[in-house]
């Protein structure tokens, strides 16, 4: 079984650090104050947070400009994460992480709307080692234009299937994650869902979603884990 954990609301909070520094990243590279209100960020990819924040501000998303603004961001985004302790873990989520990496046959991985950089260094900085996660899915790696998050799990399942030399199947996939779109990820391709009612959706709406479980955090490791034997059986 693959289970494949989102990062933002999930396994961390970065407290508001995104926003500021796309506002700083806006900043550097129009010269001007961006306005970022509109923007969404719960769940979304980075290359569509960007785009957005790009055309919100009068200026067309080429794949220059949304380069140079990946960079003016990326920079920023590590830097803060390192240096800001803003990072917090959320509870229950190293030990969930834990025992889920002990059940046999279970390959970890991260499925999330971060670049690379920014998603390893939030990571790091809460605390996980490099190889914690088998599995990497990061914001910017939709095969299809536009990006899309429920083009991600298509990606994880190659990977895991490639690493283990054998087709893994969409229900033998879990993706955990604290939106709708964590949900509607994993019902694109068959796999199942668990939601967290950590903060940006409330448990009504996971469940309205489609996800099969739903907890309010990560502190009740036995609850998910018990959950994911019986998927594993099944
Ligand atoms: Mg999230």
């Amino acid at each position: 079984m693959l289970v494949l954990f989102d990062i933002d609301g999930t396994l961390l909070l970065t407290g508001g650090l995104g926003r500021s520094v796309m506002q700083q990243a806006g900043l550097a590279m129009l010269g001007r104050e961006v306005s970022i209100e509109a923007l969404q960020f719960a769940g979304r990819l980075d290359p569509l947070i960007l785009t957005d924040l790009l055309t919100l501000n009068g200026i067309e998303a080429t794949e220059q400009s949304l380069h140079d603004m990946r960079t003016h961001y990326v920079d920023r985004m590590t830097a803060a994460i390192a240096t800001s302790g803003r990072v917090s873990v959320l509870p229950g989520a190293h030990e969930l992480v834990r025992a889920v990496g002990e059940l046999p046959g279970v390959t970890l991985g991260v499925l999330t709307g971060n670049y690379a950089e920014t998603g390893r260094a939030k990571l790091a900085a809460a605390g996980w080692p490099k190889d914690a996660f088998e599995i990497s899915v990061w914001g910017d790696e939709s095969p299809n234009r536009p990006h899309s998050r429920d083009q991600l799990p298509g990606v994880a399942i190659e990977r895991c299937s490639a690493v283990r030399g054998e087709a893994i199947p969409g229900e033998k996939v879990v993706v955990i994650g604290d939106t709708v779109h964590d949900v509607a990820c994993a019902r694109a391709h068959g796999c199942r869902a668990v939601g967290v009612s950590t903060g940006n959706y409330p448990s009504a709406s996971l469940s309205k979603a489609g996800a099969d479980l739903v907890v309010e955090s990560l502190v009740d490791t036995g609850r998910v884990v018990r959950q994911l034997e019986v998927w594993m059986a099944s």
